[in-house]
């Protein structure tokens, strides 16, 4: 399986910013736009482009442009970084999973999914903390049941490694990028040092 950590000093400088428990949610939630920012230019950064004519004002060149992308936020805390995607790539086509962690399992329950067609085109998963894996590793069946992407790319901020082992496990076709993989899981499946719940820290409902 691929991991990449994306290293550029932007990634860290705003990582470390969100990481901090004084940072209030409408700081949080600029930060992570930016980060998934950065984090999503690496992630398609491999991506096929076809040759396209293009006409300037003076002339005829040629230009290349990406092909049809999907991005796929797992609700509710991989809301924080659609918004960068859709601004990227404003023809993106966006999907929804929607899946909560039981608390006492620490299993992943679905209670949403909306997909658009998936067969044939790039997939960028948004899900910003990489825990235990199970939602990532749900997310990925579920988009898999779907249809047949040519590419699953999971995108996250901060990835444990028990998170990476078992997406190695479950899916090792899928690319993960992350800004950073932490140390371990709490009892709760909480990252450490990570950053808290990320979702809490976005929409304010800690
Ligand atoms: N989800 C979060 O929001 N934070 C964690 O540390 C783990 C899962």
């Amino acid at each position: 399986m691929s991991v990449t950590v994306v290293d550029h000093p932007l990634a860290g400088h705003l990582l470390a910013q969100i990481r901090n428990r004084e940072t209030s949610p409408p700081v949080f939630r600029t930060l992570a736009k930016r980060l998934a920012l950065a984090l999503t230019l690496e992630a398609i950064r491999d991506l096929p482009t076809e040759r396209v004519d293009v006409e300037t004002p003076l002339e005829r060149t040629t230009g290349r442009v990406l092909g049809e992308l999907v991005a796929v936020p797992i609700l509710r805390a991989g809301l924080g970084m659609l918004e960068a995607v859709t601004e990227l790539f404003p023809e993106v086509a966006v999907g929804y999973i929607g899946l909560e962690r039981d608390e006492a399992s620490l299993q992943p329950q679905s209670y949403y999914r909306k997909l658009p067609p998936v067969t044939g085109r790039h997939v960028l998963v948004l899900d910003p903390m990489l825990a235990t894996g199970g939602s990532g590793s749900a997310a990925c069946t579920a988009l898999k049941e779907a249809g047949a992407p040519t590419s699953i790319r999971f995108v996250c901020v901060v990835a444990a490694p028990e998170g990476l082992a078992r997406m190695q496990t479950d899916h090792p076709d899928v690319a993960i990028f992350t800004a950073a993989v932490d140390r371990q899981l709490d009892d709760h499946g909480y990252i450490l040092p990570g950053l808290g719940d990320f979702g809490d820290r976005l929409f304010g409902t800690e």
